[in-house]
């Protein structure tokens, strides 16, 4: 933790200067976002006021934290920017790839098992350049970070859209792609769309059955799975500060659920409360210390509507427990109009499984309030009507949460404690019975309620609500019961009611562990060996990307002229296929595969101008590839939107495609197509994407002149021997023409190492 302390001592030396430039440079006071944000900017104090929702701005996060699956493709592109060591503190999280089927420790020993390879690989590739490796079992990601490197006024990329859980802890935490962790843990700067601003006042204070889950429950149903689209969320008010760090841990994690870029909570007491009871004091004594800091201004909290691009108010005195659902975390409903509901919409009442924990929801807070339920349960001779699962999201908080003897009442009450993982959360759960596709409904504390996304059911009903609900709705069985209101009877026939739930926001004994599942890297990594099997299907080191022959493209085949939506799963599906996430090979027999093919409405389907016959569109590809001749894919509007993922840009690269020519471009994807050492084009007339005929042989002329803001002649060779010459735009600055021309991002960083 040393490396982190003297990175935070640096980081908060730069905010006094750095504030008051932006202060200046805003000409108005400031919220807490634009204060980190433009303590992180990579060029050093403000030197200008930046366009919310329009400027690209390069920042310097403190932090990189990746996931399993994602880290596999962040950290093979990392070996090939020729560094020894990462340039920021970066960890690697095992936690996605471990099913839920029996119980934490089987499931755990059989995900070892199947998953050694992968294990293999992240724990030596981070033992050799620096990177922090917490084993299966650890925990998962974002509580992890919570509990160990999340800080005040810090920003943080993570390769997982719940990284803003660390918002909770006052920290700019963003998900991202594996491409941009690549380029950080390199050393290189990092964009971002300055966001716009939604401010979130809390008033009041809660009690009773309400929690934390509650007020991002109720935000979702406001603003909706895109209200929060290209925006920031800072909470504040006298609300703000008596929820816990774990609970504003909570609200910041579900704000991915409506679209947010992240979610921020300042810095007051129960930071420092959260930080001291997780062993760092000497943080919370340095962020003390420039508080004023690490806060927005107070004539912002003031006059909110002034200073946030929109305002939302909730009284904390009056929020309801909320339940959301099913099929969409932003349907939400108050538990008092929740049973009417149910009956109205026909949802199953009868509810199978309630599941609590996840990144979500696992502090110990969260399942001491449960386990108080539990243990009413138990007292009132309750038999819990529904499975119960209960996910730990760390090791350290199950070891303590078994001590203080809440596992043990979870398991009076029938209760299943899983593995410290991802789970049933991602999908990863053998439920039994699932392939039946029966209709039916299951509660969690989890995040995320998407149809198929916990059991792969689409009949399954999910819904979210607070691990308290999720716990007493467990005990009845039985959606429509309100606990606020209902009794239920006994199995001596009485009729009992639940008092509220009770629980401490941090243990009163402390937090304990005894192997927390962290793997220190290797002070010096020079020796060491990454473990890659050769004969793997799974991971494949990557080669580099030829560099530009500094010549025009002439005579690319036309691989696909794609119609319509092509968003990144079109290019690049999910699904099976996230198995071949760390084998650029194998995962690029999905490329494209889910695009429509302009001249004949199919998926997967095109001519292939060697042979005239029509094939799938990753084997046309191999067969260009194998005969040399490089390949265009011609798009429509918004191409490539959807997930960062760099899969999408790789693979083209990998089988050979040299340009990718559309109406438009979904930002992320054009930059990570630059990155990939591709030509990322726009028709200069969109109306010329109809001149574009299945059978072309396509010149990119002007490249040996390739200038910022200077277009390229496309030329398009029919068939028939006539020829149409159109105009190619494009967005390279002088920075990613030197990318194209060295063949990527990542090679010209290595020839620079
Ligand atoms: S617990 Fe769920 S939401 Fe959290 S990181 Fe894992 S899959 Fe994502």
């Amino acid at each position: 933790m040393a490396f982190d302390i003297e990175m935070i001592k640096e980081v908060y030396a730069r905010f006094p200067e750095r504030i008051a430039a932006a202060r200046k440079a805003v000409g108005k006071p400031l919220t807490l976002t634009e204060k980190i944000l433009y303590a992180h900017l990579t060029e050093g104090p403000a030197s200008q006021s930046y366009a919310r929702g329009k400027s690209y701005v390069d920042f310097q996060p403190d932090r990189v934290a990746m996931q399993d699956a994602t880290a596999q493709m962040a950290l093979l592109q990392f070996m090939q920017a020729g560094r020894d060591k990462v340039a920021v503190p970066s960890t690697v999280h095992c936690d996605h790839l471990i099913q839920a089927e029996i119980g934490a420790e089987k499931d755990l020993n059989k995900a070892k098992d199947k998953n050694k390879e992968v294990y293999d690989f992240l724990a030596s590739v981070s033992n050799k350049y620096g990177i922090g490796f917490w084993k299966p079992g650890a925990g998962i990601i974002h509580q992890v970070v919570l509990e160990n490197y999340a800080f005040p006024g810090g920003m943080m990329i993570g390769t997982d859209s719940h990284t803003p859980n660390a918002g909770g802890l006052g920290m700019i935490a963003i998900g991202v792609g594996g491409a941009d962790a690549c380029d950080v843990m390199a050393g290189l700067p990092w964009e971002l769309k300055f966001p716009k601003l939604i401010g979130v006042k809390l008033t009041g204070k809660m009690s009773g059955w309400t929690s934390a889950k509650d007020v991002i429950l109720k935000v979702a149903g406001i603003l909706t799975v895109k209200g929060g689209t290209g925006a920031i969320v800072e909470y504040f008010g006298e609300g703000a500060r008596s929820l816990s760090a774990t609970g504003k841990g909570t609200i910041c994690n579900m704000g991915a659920e409506i679209g947010a870029t992240t979610s921020i909570f300042g810095y007051d007491e129960k930071s420092a409360a959260y930080l001291q009871g997780t062993g760092r004091a000497d943080i919370a004594a340095m962020a003390d210390a420039i508080a004023a800091h690490l806060t927005g201004d107070d004539e912002v909290y003031a006059n909110p509507e002034q200073y946030f691009d929109q305002v939302i108010e909730i009284n904390l005195s009056e929020l309801e427990p909320h339940v959301n659902g099913p099929f969409t975390p932003d349907l939400a409903w108050p538990i008092s109009k929740f049973a009417a509901a149910v009956k109205e919409n026909g949802w199953p009442a009868k509810l199978d499984v309630g599941l609590i924990g996840s990144c979500t929801n696992s502090s110990y807070e969260d399942i001491s309030r449960a386990a108080s339920l539990a243990q009413q349960a138990v007292d009132k001779k309750l038999n819990a009507k529904s499975e119960y699962t209960i996910t730990p999201g760390s090791e350290q908080v199950r070891f303590t949460v078994e001590r203080d003897g809440f596992l043990d009442t979870f398991g009076k009450m029938g209760g299943v404690v899983l593995a410290n993982a991802c789970g049933p959360c991602i999908g990863q759960w053998a439920r039994h019975g699932a392939e039946k596709q029966e209709k039916n409904s299951i509660i969690t504390s989890f995040n995320r309620n998407f149809a198929k996304r916990a059991d792969g059911n689409p009949n399954t009903h999910a819904f979210v609500a607070s691990p308290e609900i999720v716990t007493a709705l467990a005990i009845a069985g039985d959606l429509t019961f309100n606990p606020l209101t209902d009794t239920l009877t006994n199995s001596e026939g009485q009729q009992v009611k639940l008092d509220e739930p009770r629980g401490l926001e941090l243990p009163a004994k402390g937090f304990a562990v005894e192997d927390a599942g962290y793997q220190a890297p290797a002070e010096d990594g020079s020796s060491v060996q990454v473990l890659v099997s050769p004969t793997s299907d799974r991971l494949q080191l990557l080669d580099s990307f030829p560099a530009w022959e500094g010549t025009d493209l002439k005579g690319l085949k036309l691989l696909i002229k794609a119609k319509g939506k092509c968003t990144t799963d079109h290019i690049s599906m999910a699904g099976p296929w996230l198995k071949y996430r760390g084998h650029l090979d194998n995962i690029s027999n999905n490329m494209l595969i889910g695009a429509v093919n302009a001249f004949n409405d199919a998926t997967n389907k095109v001519k292939n101008q060697l042979s005239g016959e029509y094939g799938e569109v990753p084997a046309t590809q191999r067969h260009y590839k194998a005969a040399g001749i490089g390949s265009i894919v011609v798009g429509d509007e918004n191409y490539g939107e959807g997930s960062s993922r760099e899969h999408a840009a790789m693979e083209p690269r990998f089988l050979g495609v040299r340009a990718i020519l559309v109406k438009s471009f979904a930002r992320i994807h054009e930059t990570n197509l630059k990155k990939q050492g591709m030509l990322a084009l726009t028709f200069a007339n969109p109306a010329d994407y109809e001149l574009i005929q299945e059978d072309d042989a396509i010149d990119i002329v002007g490249l040996t002149e390739f200038a910022p803001g200077k277009p390229l002649q496309i030329i398009l060779n029919h068939k028939d021997g006539s020829s149409n010459t159109i105009l190619a735009n494009h967005t390279y600055n002088e920075g990613q023409i030197e990318w194209f021309k060295a063949g990527s991002a990542l090679n010209l960083i290595k020839a620079k190492a």
